[in-house]
């Protein structure tokens, strides 16, 4: 699992609350607050 505030490298993530997609596109990109409901706690998608 990774934690809002962490730098997990290229990938997206997905909220474990809501099912919100985040993508980050660079390695030294920093896992955002989740965009729809604010949580902080996701797994990994791709
Ligand atoms: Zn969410």
């Amino acid at each position: 699992m990774y934690t809002t505030g962490q730098k997990p490298g290229k990938g997206q993530y997905q909220c474990t609350k809501c099912g919100e997609i985040v993508v980050l596109d660079d390695d030294t990109d920093t896992l955002p607050p989740c965009p729809r409901c604010n949580n902080t706690t996701y797994n990994k998608v791709g």
